[in-house]
């Protein structure tokens, strides 16, 4: 009996995670220096996605392999770590048990919900199907290869298409600065000789956003900065501006005005993953999943909800923002939490460590505002701590070279035309 026993205990308690974000990840690799712990990670893909770095494979300054990495290969040092690629469509919060798309069913003693975001188009008519949103891999090679297809048709003889192209940006959040800056030093760096018909200092690049500055978190002198930085570059603003519609050829704007986009890029927000309304509760805002303050769900022993699906309150009261390092950070507490409680300790409420907030803006261009205080640096400086803090974000020391040797190639090189290869005629 008293074998039996303590068979029975030694049983490793199962983790479940769905989706190895920031958010997952963190969590599993916390997790697994318990021995006695069996942790199943699940995702839809079977990579793990960088989006801070998604706007640079749309544009071609980093290859898809610098953003995105294998799961298996990201966790093959932890052997109490399994993974699985599947889409999880149904949760039964009771049983700690979800479903995965093909069927195939998960157990948790612990589940832990990271399914992150998705973009969120507002109800505005035809903005998802015909502007092009930048939250995922696919997405950003979609956008790629749009980008590289439009230029290519322009240039084919006979092309009754407008020699004036225009790129419209919706949203002015770092996404969408961000991206209309690598655009901006995308036209001015590459060689016109290359195009005969595309007018690469041409095109017209417009972001629209209804607040009336861009970067909306950053402060007065940063946003000045950035909209004066891609001003010079050549980016056209509409602020104060919301979007009515969105055509194959036109965003259309609240006040009438009709801007032509043959690229709508929709950097306009987001809301939880669809993940979230597969719980059967009620949700925050967003779509999101309130969470108490151990990251744990209410009335849920044992179920805990991290990273952008989640809403979850800072010590100030206030709600703690979609960002990477909110969403990490709350990977380890909740793994830390998971710990606690198989030792028989007390969960901790989660205090998330504020260490400041950067975005690039172009090359030789970016704003890092540093701790709670948000002391602000500008320029080339910025530049290399944006890229310094990015590096030492990715996953691996050789994942971070290789990054660094593509950014070095950027900046003193001239296009980085091999990473922008477009599938050619595969789509209307
Ligand atoms: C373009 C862009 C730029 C950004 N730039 C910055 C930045 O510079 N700095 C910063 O701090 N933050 C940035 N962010 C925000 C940051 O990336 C997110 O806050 C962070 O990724 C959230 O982490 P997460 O783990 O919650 O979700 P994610 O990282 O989104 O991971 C969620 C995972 O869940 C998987 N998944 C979703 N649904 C399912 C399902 N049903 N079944 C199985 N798997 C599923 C997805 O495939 C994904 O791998 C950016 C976001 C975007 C979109």
């Amino acid at each position: 009996m008293t074998a039996v026993r303590t068979m029975h205990q030694a049983q490793p308690k199962h983790v479940v995670i769905i989706g190895a974000g920031f958010a997952g990840l963190a969590c599993a690799k916390t997790l697994a220096t318990n021995r006695n712990l069996r942790i199943t990670v699940i995702d839809k893909n079977n990579y793990h996605q960088f989006q801070p770095l998604l706007y640079q494979v749309a544009t071609g300054i980093l290859s898809t392999h610098n953003a995105a990495f294998n799961l298996r290969a990201l966790l093959q040092r932890h052997d109490n770590i399994h993974v699985k690629m599947s889409e999880i469509v149904s949760v039964d919060l009771q049983r700690r048990r979800v479903t995965g798309r093909l069927g195939d069913v998960y157990d948790a003693d612990y589940l832990v919900l990271a399914a992150g975001a998705e973009p969120h188009f507002f109800g505005v008519p035809g903005a998802e199907q015909f502007a092009f949103p930048l939250y995922s891999l696919d997405d950003a090679e979609s956008l790629r290869s749009e980008m590289i297809r439009l230029f290519e048709r322009t240039e084919l003889p006979g092309s009754d298409r407008a020699r004036n192209l225009n790129i419209v940006i919706v949203g002015s959040g770092a996404t969408g600065v961000e991206t209309a800056g690598a655009l901006a030093d995308l036209m001015r760096k590459t060689p016109q000789h290359l195009f005969s018909e595309v007018q690469l200092r041409s095109i017209s690049l417009t972001v629209i956003d209804h607040g009336s500055s861009p970067l909306r978190p950053f402060l007065p002198r940063s946003q000045a900065y950035a909209k004066k930085v891609l001003e010079q570059r050549g980016v056209q603003f509409h602020l104060g501006e919301s979007v009515q519609e969105v055509t194959a050829s036109e965003v259309v704007l609240a006040s009438g005005q009709r801007l032509p986009a043959q690229i709508t890029i929709w950097a306009g927000g987001s809301k939880a993953a669809r993940l979230s309304s597969a719980l059967n509760i009620p949700l925050g805002a967003g779509g999101r999943i309130d969470v108490q303050e151990d990251l744990s769900l209410s009335e849920h022993p044992g179920v805990y909800v991290l990273g952008d699906l989640a809403n979850s309150v800072g010590q100030d009261g206030k709600p703690l923002p979609q960002l990477g390092s909110v969403a990490k950070q709350a990977g380890e507490h909740c793994a830390q939490n998971i710990l606690a409680t198989v030792a028989g300790r007390k969960q901790e409420p989660f205090h998330y460590v504020d260490k400041g907030i950067m975005a690039m803006v172009g090359q030789g261009a970016a704003i890092t505002e540093i701790g709670k205080q948000r002391r602000p640096l500008y320029g080339m400086l910025a530049f290399t701590a944006w890229q310094l803090v990015h590096v030492a974000l990715l996953p691996s020391f050789r994942i971070g070279f290789q990054a660094s040797i593509e950014w070095a190639i950027d900046f003193w090189g001239t296009l980085h035309l091999n990473a922008i290869v477009s599938r050619s005629s595969d789509r209307d």
